[in-house]
């Protein structure tokens, strides 16, 4: 159902108007489709037969969000989202290959096999009256469900970024740009829409969100969406820790990761994410060394159209505080074995209270971590059967990364590519799981095999064209 506001949209953008930036949130201007470059070839074929049907049925179908503003940079957009004033049930109703998600903000997914067009129904920004949920303490502000639908003005305020309330209508393939989006695209630069303090705190994910964009997409953030970052960062502790765990992967997984945590890292908020790490990379030159190759690593995989799995860059970035806790151990008197199993518990146990690393991804992190003393003790006869360890790819290319960041490990690295040079058949009998080599095929480190369901519903209802 959709709700009509108390409010007139008038006083809601007055309220939502950023207090630094001169900035009117209903400001729409029309860039007509002769004045812009997205052509209808450069849009996914399944995002556009779902805005022609939304269309053809009488509702507004609007392409919104990354998909329109990577397409105007020039980019490959990660994916097509879809904005219209057809509640979700409607979408649902009108597209068979189509099911409802979420509760917190409810959307629909139409499926064409591999490929998901993310529908949203236009909503309105939180306001008391309406069924958003205000929580009680301490987090004051932050929104808890979001599903109180609007007009396509209303969604545009309550979008993140300028640039990313552009949207491209196909009924006349104009853009249609709120608060000086278009000029910031132009200007390649991140605006918050509304008064950066409160968007902050309605969503603390905001904060990332800026740095992400920042770095994929080589923009400035403009000085007042800058600003509050640093004394707001620790807002990020009232995210759910799988909500985190979704987003870091989000961060360092787009190509730019070393750029990432450079902002991150200015602005608070990596200390956030990862307390431990912070604290060794500000002491310690080797674990910032080790911090930076590992993303630097993973760029140029991402670069090179490789796949990237998220255990081994956790592992690389955890692997100081680990060495850290682990010698507090031995200097009690425990042998390192047992301190490495003490230190990993602990050192993993704090980091999961932040981040909800799944235990696909936390098993082989500690594997790699055991495997490295193993891969210490050349001299063992059975140094030739570790090469076919489940984990030696993963472990071995650890090591690599241990020495290029400064540690001195006696050329281990030096010796495993010997061995694998000189048993051919060893090395190509190691399972593929080198550190970014997903098992996977999205990098999820899972089977892909155990992954490959037949899409729901295929027997009883085909999916449309
Ligand atoms: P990409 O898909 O490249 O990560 P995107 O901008 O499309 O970038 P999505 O997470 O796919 O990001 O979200 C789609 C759109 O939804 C965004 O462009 C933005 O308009 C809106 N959006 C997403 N998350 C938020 C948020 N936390 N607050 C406000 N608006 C948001
Ligand atoms: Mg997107």
């Amino acid at each position: 159902m959709i709700r009509t506001l108390s409010k007139t949209v008038k006083e809601l953008g007055r309220r939502l108007t950023g207090k630094k930036r001169n900035q009117d949130p209903l400001e729409l201007r029309i860039i007509p489709r002769d004045e812009h470059s997205i052509s209808r070839s450069n849009v996914s074929e399944s995002a556009l037969k779902v805005l022609y049907r939304l269309n053809k049925a009488g509702y507004e179908a609007y392409l919104v969000g990354g998909g329109v503003r990577d397409t105007l940079l020039g980019l490959n957009p990660k994916d097509f989202d879809v904005a219209t004033n057809a509640t979700p049930e409607q979408v649902n109703h009108l597209f068979r290959n189509s099911r409802l998600i979420g509760r917190r903000f409810k959307l629909v997914h139409v499926v064409y096999g591999r490929e998901v067009i993310e529908v949203a129904t236009f909503r309105a920004p939180p306001t008391d009256e309406h069924s958003t949920k205000v929580a009680a303490t301490g987090d004051q502000g932050m929104i808890l469900r979001d599903n109180v639908y609007g007009n396509k003005d209303e969604d545009a305020m309550r979008r993140d970024f300028t640039v990313n309330a552009l949207y491209y209508d196909i009924s006349d393939f104009s853009v249609h740009s709120y608060a000086g989006g278009w000029e910031d695209l132009i200007n390649r630069r991140l605006c918050l829409i509304g008064d950066p303090e409160t968007r902050y705190r309605e969503d603390p994910v905001r904060m990332l969100r800026a740095i992400r964009f920042a770095a994929k997409l080589g923009f400035s953030i403009e000085a007042s969406t800058a600003e509050p970052i640093p004394v707001m960062a620790p807002l990020l502790g009232q995210i759910p820790s799988a909500r985190l765990f979704e987003e870091i992967l989000k961060l360092f997984l787009h190509g730019n990761a070393l750029e990432t945590l450079r902002l991150l890292r200015e602005y608070g908020l990596f200390g956030q994410l990862f307390p431990a790490t912070e604290q060794c990379l500000r002491e310690d030159p080797h674990a910032l060394a080790m911090a930076e190759n590992t993303m630097r690593n993973t760029d140029e995989r991402i670069q090179a159209g490789k796949s990237v799995t998220p255990y081994f860059f956790l592992a690389a970035l955890m692997w100081p505080p680990l060495m850290r806790v682990q010698k507090e151990f031995e200097a009690r008197g425990m042998h390192a074995n047992p301190a490495l199993q003490k230190a990993a518990d602990r050192v993993m146990s704090q980091q999961l209270q932040i981040i909800a690393i799944p235990k696909r991804f936390s098993i082989p992190m500690r594997e790699i971590w055991e495997m490295q003393s193993r891969l210490t003790r050349t001299q063992s006869k059975k140094a030739p059967e570790l090469v076919t360890h489940p984990r030696f790819r993963a472990s071995y290319d650890f090591i690599l990364l241990r020495e290029q960041s400064g540690e001195k490990l006696d050329g281990i690295g030096a010796f495993w590519t010997r061995l694998q040079e000189q048993n051919p058949d060893l090395a190509n009998f190691t399972p593929r799981d080198s550190v970014f080599e997903a098992d996977g095929e999205d990098g999820s480190g899972r089977p892909a095999r155990k992954r490959r369901r037949p899409p729901r519903n295929r027997t009883r209802r085909p999916p449309q064209n």
